[in-house]
């Protein structure tokens, strides 16, 4: 059924370049239905340096929240008014959401939506000796959100050295930059690269070498597309605990509605609507 749009409906979007393919408005309009609230959620293609001129429409249009995605997370951390630590410590920001007073605060669910997919699947993080590998936006919103989270160690494993230091010292004295063997070690393995997406898991290049995976361990693939991943597979076979990408994905999203709406939605509804969306577009 579709829901009656009014004078009264309050309208949140995600601003982004290329923004079309987005998930986010099927994920948080099914939230919105099956709670019963009057919002809708679209997608705005904001050019590459119109940032802040969405951030004045925001303003102007009173639009309830915000989501930001590439390319505009950096340009809107430099224009809201408040930053939570999360997103001070990352110079980046996923959602915008207006306060009490009219200001608007800027947020990084991404990290602390990834630690809830992992506690979603029972994995805790504290005192977990971690490697994670990659060192690009998602993978820096992870290794800052695990340290916040209490993680014992965090071995950050990348192609590039330099990105690596700068995404481990994210993590402050529990972070390091480290060669692949530290996947061997860890208690919990983070594929943050892209490696994956979009590849046949039967074919596909792998992040890390599969015979370094055991029992025991926790693997997870912040790619959704596909959700079984070849490093997904090959860690099951192993005998890992697996966690895919689609409950960071919806769990970012979750909290971004407890910032807008001051309440969580149902993640299950979300998860349902973002799997009929990949595969209706994998016919
Ligand atoms: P990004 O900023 O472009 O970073 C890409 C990372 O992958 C870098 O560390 C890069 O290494 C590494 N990489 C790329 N190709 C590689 C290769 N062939 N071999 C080794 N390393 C390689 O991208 P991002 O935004 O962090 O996203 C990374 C992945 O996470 C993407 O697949 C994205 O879809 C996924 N993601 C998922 C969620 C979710 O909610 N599940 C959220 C955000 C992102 P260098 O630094 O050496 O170039």
């Amino acid at each position: 059924m579709i829901r009656a749009i009014t004078g009264a409906t309050t309208v949140a979007a995600v601003i982004g370049a290329p923004v079309r393919h987005s998930l986010s408005p099927a994920l948080h309009n099914a939230a919105f239905d099956a709670a019963g609230v009057d919002w809708v959620y679209v997608a705005f293609d904001v050019p590459h340096g119109e940032a802040v001129r969405a951030l004045d429409a925001m303003r102007a249009l009173g639009l309830g929240g915000l989501s930001v995605t590439m390319p505009h997370k950096e340009h809107v951390a430099h224009a809201v008014d408040e930053l939570d630590p999360a997103a001070a410590a990352l110079r980046s920001v996923n959602t915008v959401s207006r306060t009490a007073d009219g200001s608007l605060r800027g947020s990084s669910t991404d990290g602390a939506g990834f630690v809830s997919s992992l506690t979603e699947a029972g994995v805790t993080v504290a005192g977990r000796r971690v490697a994670v590998l990659g060192a690009g936006g998602a993978a820096r919103a992870v290794i800052d959100a695990l340290a916040r989270a209490g993680a014992a160690d965090v071995a950050v494993v990348n192609r590039s050295v330099e990105r690596a230091e700068e995404a481990a010292a994210l993590a402050g004295p529990i972070g390091r930059v480290a060669l692949v063997d530290a996947v061997a070690d860890a208690d919990l393995v983070v594929n943050a690269t892209s490696v994956g997406m979009g590849a046949d898991p039967a074919a596909g290049e792998l992040p890390v070498d599969p015979a370094m995976l055991r029992a025991g361990q926790v693997v997870a693939d912040l790619v959704y597309h596909p959700l079984e991943t070849g490093l997904l597979a090959a860690a099951r076979a192993a005998g890992a605990t697996c966690v895919d990408g689609l409950g960071m994905l919806v769990h970012q999203a979750a909290l971004q509605q407890h910032l807008w709406l001051g309440q969580l939605p149902d993640t299950e509804v979300m998860r349902s609507a973002a799997l009929r969306e990949l595969t209706s577009r994998s016919r």
